[in-house]
C-alpha cells in the first residue's frame, strides 16, 4: 500500500530527499510512530506489552526521533498506572490521551517546537538545537523591532531587578500593586489617547476577559465578531454565553447587515482586529467603527499587530488612519514589537474601572512583575520617541524590501498591505518540509499549519525587522527559491509591477498604497477576505 503521506509530496522531492523522509517525517507518521512505541517498549517487564527498556539506540543521533521517542516514552511510562487506574475506576485516562495525540499526527497538526535561543547581543540572530547546534537567522519573531534586546530596555529590566526585585508578590490587589504598574497604565492610556488603561498578564487574557465581563456585565448585550478573530476573542464571546453574531472578515457591509437585525437600544459590541495575525491584512477601521456606532455599538479593536508599529508614536492603525477616537475599547500587547510580556486594555475610565472590578482574568492572578512593567515602559517611550519613527521607516523598508525581492524569485507571497510576509504553501508536510529545509540553510520560519490557519491555507509567515540587512535578505530570498525549486513547488511567473497573482488589490493600487486593505478584487480564493469567511 503506498504510504498516504509520502505519496502527497512532490514527487521530485521524494527523489533527491528520499533518504531523509523516514527520518524527518516520522513523527507525523500514525504507522512509523506506532513501530516507534512498539520496538521501544516491548520488554519483559511490561505486562500489556507496554514499557520496556530499551533504549532506541538506534536513532541517538537525531533530535527529532529522541523527541519523539522520549515524547512516546513518557506517554507510554504512565499507562501502567493507567491500566491500574483503569482496573478500579473503569475509564483509561493514559489511552485516551494516547488516541488524542494520535488524532493530532494523523491529521499533520501535532506539533514539535524548535529550539532557538536568540541572541540578544546579535539580533536577529540566534542559535538552533533541535538537530545539534546552529547558528541562524530568525525570520519569523513577533519581536518585530527588535525591542527585546534594545541596549534601553535590557537596563530598564537589570535595574528594576536591582530595585524591586523579581516577583510582583501578589495580585494586583493583594500586595501586587506598584507605582510601576500605575505608571504603565498611564503611559498607555497617554499613548492610545484614553482615560485609562488596565494591564493583563498577556493579551490573550486582555482579551478574553474583557470580552467575556463586558458582555456579562451590559444588560441583554450582543456581540458582533470578525469571522477572522483571534481565539482569545473566541474564547471570552463564547465563555459569556451572549447572542453572538459573526460577519464576514474585514467585511462593512455584512457587518452592517448583521447589526440591522438587532434593536439599536440593545447593548453591542463589534470586535475585530486591525492587521490580521496570520494573513497580513488590515481591516477599514474607521468604517467599521462608524457602522458601529452608527447601530449604538461599543468597538472593541485588537490593535495586537499593530502598537508600536503603525501611527506617529506606534499606538497602531487607529493612530495612523486618525481613528483613535472611534475605537471605544483599544487592546494590545507589550509581548510582540514592544518585545516584553503582558496584554492591555485602554479606554474610558468608567468602562476600565468595571473590567478592573469584574474581570476574574485581572484580579485572581499574580500581576506582571516589575521588570517586565519597566520593560515594557521603557519600550513603549523609546517607540513614540523619533528613534521609534526611524525605526518603523527602516521596518516598513525592509518590509517592502523582502516583499518585492520574493514576488521577483517566484515564491507565492500574498500581497498584503502590512509588515506580515505570507508565503502561501497549502499543505502541512510541504510546509513543514520548506520550514525543515530553511532550517539547514541556517534561516528560521516557522512552517504554519492548522489550527492556526484554516487546513488548506498553510504557510509560511515571513517577518522582516529593521535589523535584517539587504544582504541577509537577498541571500533568504536565494535559499528560498532554491528550495522551493528542490521541492517540486511551481514558480509564479515574474511579474514587473507590484501584484502577484494572488494579489487583492490588482485593480486598487492606489488602495494598496495607503495601506488599507478592504475590499475584494474578485480573485478565488482571495487571501485577504474569501477564504476566511469561507473557513469561518
Ligand atoms: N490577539 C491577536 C490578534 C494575537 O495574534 C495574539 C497572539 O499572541 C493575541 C491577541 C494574544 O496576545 P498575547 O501574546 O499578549 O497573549
Amino acid at each position: 500500500m503506498p504510504c498516504p503521506f509520502i505519496s502527497r509530496l512532490p514527487s521530485t522531492y521524494v527523489r533527491n530527499y528520499a533518504g531523509n523522509l523516514l527520518k524527518t517525517y516520522a513523527e507525523h507518521c500514525p504507522y512509523a510512530s506506532q513501530v516507534v512505541v512498539g520496538s521501544s517498549f516491548t520488554g519483559s517487564s511490561a505486562p500489556t506489552g507496554g514499557v520496556g527498556g530499551s533504549t532506541n539506540k538506534g536513532q541517538e543521533g537525531s533530535s527529532i526521533h529522541t523527541q519523539a521517542r522520549d515524547g512516546a516514552r513518557s506517554a507510554v511510562r504512565p499507562v501502567l498506572q493507567a491500566d491500574v487506574i483503569q482496573e478500579t475506576t473503569g475509564f483509561g485516562y493514559e489511552s485516551f490521551f494516547q488516541a488524542e495525540i494520535k488524532k493530532k499526527k494523523e491529521d499533520h497538526s501535532y506539533r514539535i517546537f524548535k529550539k532557538v535561543n536568540r541572541t540578544a547581543a546579535t539580533f536577529p540572530y540566534a542559535r538552533e538545537y533541535s538537530r545539534g547546534e546552529k547558528d541562524i537567522t530568525v525570520w519569523c519573531s513577533n519581536d518585530y523591532l527588535g525591542m527585546s534586546a534594545h541596549p534601553a530596555v535590557k537596563n530598564a529590566v537589570h535595574q528594576a531587578i536591582e530595585k524591586y526585585g523579581a516577583g510582583a508578590g501578589g495580585t494586583r490587589n493583594i500586595s501586587g500593586n506598584s507605582t510601576v504598574h500605575e505608571e504603565l497604565e498611564r503611559e498607555l492610556a497617554d499613548l492610545h489617547s484614553k482615560e485609562a488603561g488596565l494591564v493583563f498578564t498577556s493579551c490573550y487574557v486582555a482579551n478574553d476577559t474583557t470580552l467575556f465581563t463586558l458582555a456579562r456585565q451590559l444588560p441583554g448585550c450582543q456581540i458582533f465578531s470578525d469571522a477572522g478573530n483571534h481565539a482569545s476573542m473566541i474564547q471570552g464571546i463564547r465563555n459569556s454565553g451572549v447572542p453572538k453574531h459573526i460577519f464576514k472578515h474585514n467585511n462593512p457591509e455584512d457587518l452592517e447587515r448583521n447589526l440591522r437585525k438587532v434593536d439599536k437600544a440593545i447593548p453591542k459590541i463589534v470586535a475585530f482586529e486591525t492587521v490580521h495575525s496570520m494573513t497580513g491584512a488590515i481591516c477599514p477601521l474607521e468604517e467599521m467603527c462608524d457602522i458601529a456606532h452608527e447601530y449604538g455599538a461599543l468597538t472593541f479593536v485588537d490593535e495586537v499587530h499593530a502598537v508600536g508599529l503603525y501611527g506617529a508614536e506606534g499606538a497602531g492603525v487607529g493612530q495612523r488612519d486618525g481613528a483613535e477616537d472611534k475605537i471605544d475599547i483599544i487592546s494590545g500587547t507589550m509581548g510582540k514589537a514592544f518585545g516584553n510580556i503582558g496584554g492591555y486594555i485602554a479606554g474610558s475610565s468608567g468602562l476600565i474601572d468595571v473590567v478592573r472590578s469584574y474581570g476574574a482574568g485581572f484580579i485572581f492572578t499574580t500581576s506582571l512583575p516589575p521588570t517586565v512593567l519597566c520593560g515594557a515602559l521603557e519600550s513603549i517611550r523609546v517607540l513614540r520617541s523619533e528613534e521609534g519613527r526611524e525605526l518603523r521607516a527602516r521596518h516598513q523598508c525592509n518590509v517592502a524590501y523582502l516583499r518585492t525581492k520574493l514576488q521577483e524569485a517566484g515564491v507565492s507571497v500574498e500581497h498584503t498591505p502590512s509588515h506580515i510576509l505570507p508565503v502561501h504553501v497549502g499543505d502541512p508536510l510541504v510546509c513543514s518540509a520548506l520550514s525543515d529545509e530553511l532550517m539547514k540553510y541556517g534561516h528560521y520560519v516557522q512552517a504554519i499549519n492548522f489550527p492556526t490557519v484554516p487546513r488548506g491555507q498553510e504557510k509560511l509567515r515571513i517577518a522582516p525587522t529593521p535589523h535584517h540587512t539587504f544582504e541577509m535578505m537577498d541571500r533568504f530570498t536565494a535559499d528560498l527559491k532554491e528550495i522551493w525549486v528542490n521541492l517540486g513547488l511551481k514558480l509564479n511567473p515574474v511579474s514587473s509591477g507590484v501584484c502577484a497573482g494572488s494579489c487583492t488589490y490588482c485593480s486598487k493600487p492606489d488602495l494598496f498604497a495607503r495601506l488599507t486593505a478592504r475590499e475584494a478584487c474578485g480573485i478565488p480564493n482571495c487571501p485577504q477576505i474569501e477564504s476566511i469567511a469561507a473557513a469561518a
